[in-house]
């Protein structure tokens, strides 16, 4: 940006919400995408020209305006815990922080929760809980990530055992936009019309409200349980996976060494032993802690259900929090995210071990994916070079493992790109400019090297 524009943007906003001092710039510029050697080289530096606040949806649309008229890039920001670099804004410009828009509106007497893009996603199951109602599935990060920046950004998550990955099941019901224009349009999106701004990085439109549908409320307990073997540990939440008799939220389960680097729980983890953790309906705790043990497992902690659950607890290890603790212990250590088969994660797994031994370490979260309880994992591996990492991602493909990369920053190949291009047709219309956090959908970017493109119309 240059001194005039900024000047310029001195006039749209209070000085007070304009952030450009180089310490303040550098941590709104910046999510975890550092998970990632190789986006760690890439991103490095990359920086906001100005950071933005606004405390309004008016004030946001002003922002919009100017920057549309100026033709400046804008990033939007949730609580930056993305981890494919997807909040840096890597051509400069505005990173418009949306934290202050962070109302839950409201929960509705049939069980959808409205709320600011900026709703925390604990916040909401907090506010819904006091109504009989609870979030399908949210991700580890929920004390922090906001609700735009999920849909924005993530996937699934705790409860997507039970209700399939964000995408699914209609648990996004709507999420409404601003569009990148001179006047900028406010658009609802609802039905299958959500899939052109779900997961698109905040590359095509600005959420500024987001319904989700939510399940009724359960009280959880917690249970983590040890077996000698990843083998037998896998068996275990498989079955436990397919058992619908038992209410879950969460089955994960880590390979050994894994385990270790959870720092805080080693009074009670067993060395060597795989382990799993599990979030069933409290008045089932016991009863699955019978099965666990009959299968030769160990019951190891159990948490009895309690109201507020702001403390410590399991699932702060599950997810990408795996990886988390596992890079604060070893920094040479980086992650994939692969979809096993449901059918033949046994083989695929063993050829991988036999392959890559302990620089491939299994991290499994059974989830309900399209209806089949299918075994997703975020595997953390040793990184040696871009080469090595490569030729990993290149073996599991080979073994029908599916992969959403995470070591790229652009959409299509992270592995949730649409074949009907539901988001470059919702880009070339909201953001005719191309100045929703640019470089990041590559499509686009070569619609624009080509002669100024029509817009193709929507389809209702
Ligand atoms: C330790 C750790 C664990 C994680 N676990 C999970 C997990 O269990 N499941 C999961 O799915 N993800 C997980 N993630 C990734 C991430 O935390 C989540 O996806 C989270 O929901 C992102 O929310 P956020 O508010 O931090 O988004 P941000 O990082 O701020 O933004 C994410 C993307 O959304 C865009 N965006 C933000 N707000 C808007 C808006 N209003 N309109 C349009 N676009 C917008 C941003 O530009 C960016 O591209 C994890 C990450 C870490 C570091």
């Amino acid at each position: 940006m240059t001194s005039a524009a900024l000047s310029a943007l001195a006039r749209v906003l209070p000085a007070e919400q304009i952030l450009t001092q180089p310490s303040q710039l550098e941590s709104l510029s910046r999510d975890f995408y550092w998970y990632s050697p190789v986006l760690k080289r890439e991103l490095e530096g990359r920086l906001a020209d100005a950071v933005v606040q606004p405390r309004s949806e008016e004030q946001l649309r002003d922002i919009i305006k100017f920057a549309f008229e100026q033709r400046i890039p804008v990033t939007l920001r949730g609580a930056g815990t993305g981890n494919y670099g997807q909040c840096i804004p890597t051509q400069g410009g505005l990173v418009v922080d949306l934290a202050g828009l962070d109302k839950v509106i409201e929960i509705t007497a049939d069980g959808i929760a409205r709320c600011e893009p900026a709703a925390r996603l604990i916040n909401i199951e907090s506010t819904a809980r006091k109504s009989g109602w609870e979030l399908r599935c949210y991700p580890s990060t929920w004390v922090k990530a906001s609700v735009a920046g999920f849909c924005a950004g993530g996937s699934g998550g705790i409860g997507s055992i039970t209700w399939g990955s964000l995408r699914e099941n209609g648990t996004v019901h709507s999420l409404t936009v601003l569009t990148m224009e001179a006047e900028p349009k406010r658009i609802k999106l609802t039905g299958s019309e959500i899939f052109r701004v779900l997961h698109a990085w905040g590359t095509n439109g600005i959420i500024v409200e987001v319904e989700l549908k939510l399940a009724p409320r359960s009280n959880w307990a917690q249970l983590a349980v040890a077996h000698d073997t990843y083998g037998q540990s896998f068996d275990f939440i498989e079955a436990i996976a397919h058992n619908e008799s038992f209410k879950k939220r969460l089955l994960s389960n880590f390979e050994w060494p894994l385990p270790s680097h959870f720092a805080p729980l080693q009074k009670w983890v067993p060395t060597g032993k795989a382990l799993a953790f599990i979030e069933v309906a409290d008045d089932q705790l016991e009863r699955l802690a019978h099965v666990a043990t009959s299968t030769g497992g160990q019951v190891v902690f159990t948490a009895p259900y309690t109201e507020v659950r702001r403390g410590a607890q399991l699932s702060d290890y599950t997810w990408n929090h795996t990886t988390l603790w596992a890079l604060k212990a070893d920094p040479s250590l980086t992650y994939l995210q692969c979809g096993f088969s449901p059918t033949r994660f046994r083989e695929q797994y063993r050829q991988l071990k036999a392959r890559y031994g302990d620089d491939f370490l299994l991290h499994v979260e059974f989830v309900k994916s399209d209806g089949v309880y299918t075994p997703g994992s975020i595997p953390v591996i040793r990184y040696h070079s871009d080469a090595q990492l490569q030729e990993v991602i290149q073996a599991c493909t080979e073994l029908g493992i599916g992969i959403a990369n995470p070591h790229v920053n652009f959409l299509e190949g992270s592995g949730r790109w649409r074949p009907d291009d539901a988001k470059l047709v919702a880009k070339q219309t909201y953001d005719p400019r191309g100045l929703l956090n640019p470089g990041k959908m590559r499509g686009f970017a070569a619609t624009l090297e080509q002669a100024a493109p029509t817009p193709p119309a929507i389809a209702a």
